[in-house]
């Protein structure tokens, strides 16, 4: 097995346990009619991860159809303007479809082919992971429903237009506000009743056990990758990684590596961007660590906003990907262990930074992974001018072409 699917695990950091726990945090608080389906996942997915032939294939499609390994490119004049020695940019924006969501989709619809079933379903609320499921199943010749709420259908049109393309049904969903928490209830439920031939791709490293593993599993190459980059390049101790979390899986696939394979001497601070939104101290923000408290949330216990009685509330930033009312589960957990730093970041403080990494090394990010770059300045601050820092960029500007044309960023 080689190690750009499965870090080797030295050190004591193994999560999660038999039932999913990281700590307190995961495992599956579902309905009895799902725990079959969440079994027969767990025991293909055992199978899977020492199957050569399994890893080979999906190694070779991350190699020749993603487009792997993605650059970790210097960026100098964006290190020289925020302060710091050295800036690295690991470049997810660079994958076929411009963001890792692509990393995760193909392996659960291989793992979809594997178990013999025929057809993925996915709900999505921005659109992007039902693009990226749309894609996967389009490649290995899977049928693909992609569960979306009437209002985001509305909002995101372009996206519903490619999964068309790409030969997906939109199921279009009319419950509730008609976004993304009812798309995951009815994604849910038809789960249920067609489990014997469909297979549900969860979008982020969250939901019920075996799923947030899983993910990890599949985005670990981002890490993997990155470590081996910088040792390719001698580039001795980095002091922090950063990456930004709307569920996690873009964050956890870059930490995870460094959490297993170094130990706590060798290995940078890691940092976590969460959507701060208008602010913190608003109702409009999306930082469920900062100022949620944990709670079960579409099938697994995590920190998430919530109201008094234990209601999910709306999480709210500019970037689409990040305003989820809640959190992968090892996050809560690599938080409370304090392994993880994770620090909010306003819609405004994003925006700056999209702007600077686009003048400043002709690279246009999307406003999620801006988040992380926004942390640059203060992490030059607490670091000092000679610190090395490697950033995670999750995906490419394109698509929010519109939002930054309306706060009028260019020049
Ligand atoms: C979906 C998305 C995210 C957020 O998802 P995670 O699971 O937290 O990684 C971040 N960046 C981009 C570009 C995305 O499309």
């Amino acid at each position: 097995m080689s190690d750009a699917f499965l870090p080797s695990a030295d050190s004591t950091y193994r999560t999660p346990d038999a039932q999913g726990f990281f700590g307190p945090y995961g495992g599956s608080f579902v309905p009895e009619t799902v725990v079959p389906a969440l079994r027969e996942l767990e025991q293909a997915w055992k199978e899977a991860q020492t199957d050569e032939l399994f890893i080979d294939e999906f190694e070779g499609l991350l190699a020749d159809y993603v487009g792997r390994p993605t650059p970790l490119w210097e960026a100098k004049r964006l290190a020289e303007a925020v302060g710091l020695g050295r800036v690295l940019l690991k470049r997810e924006d660079l994958t076929h479809t411009g963001a890792h969501k692509i990393n995760n989709t193909l392996g659960q619809c291989l793992l979809a082919r594997r178990m013999g079933k025929g057809r993925v379903i996915a709900e999505t609320g921005a659109g992007q992971h039902g693009v990226a499921t749309a894609t996967a199943a389009a490649l290995l010749g899977l049928e693909c429903a992609v569960f979306m709420g009437t209002e985001d259908i509305r909002r995101q049109a372009l996206n519903v237009y490619k999964m068309k393309l790409l030969g997906a049904e939109v199921v279009p969903v009319d419950d509730g506000t008609g976004t993304l928490a009812d798309a995951v209830s009815a994604a849910l439920r038809h789960w249920v009743e067609r489990v014997r031939d469909t297979f549900y791709v969860i979008g982020s490293a969250l939901g019920p056990h075996p799923y947030p593993t899983l993910v990890r599993a599949f985005q670990s190459v981002i890490g993997s990758e990155t470590i081996a980059q910088l040792e390719n390049r001698s580039i001795g101790k980095v002091d922090a990684v950063v990456a930004c979390v709307g569920g996690g899986s873009n964050a956890i696939g870059t930490f995870y590596p460094f959490l297993t394979s170094l130990s706590a001497e060798e290995r940078p601070m890691l940092v976590g961007a969460e959507a701060a939104g208008e602010g913190i101290e608003t109702a409009r923000h999306g930082a469920s660590l900062a100022k949620g408290s944990p709670g079960v949330m579409h099938g697994f216990y995590s920190y998430l906003l919530q109201d008094e009685g234990g209601n999910p509330m709306e999480a709210y930033s500019i970037s689409a990907g990040l305003d989820y009312p809640g959190i992968g589960p090892e996050h809560s957990h690599l938080h409370d262990a304090g392994l993880v730093r994770y620090m909010p970041v306003t819609d405004a403080e994003a925006l700056e930074a999209f702007a600077l990494l686009s003048h400043t090394e002709g690279i246009i990010p999307a406003i999620e992974s801006s988040h992380a770059l926004a942390l640059l300045p203060r992490l030059a601050k607490e670091l000092g001018p000679e610190a090395t820092v490697v950033v995670t960029v999750s995906g490419r500007g394109d698509k929010d072409m519109d939002i930054v044309r309306e706060a009028g960023l260019a020049r």
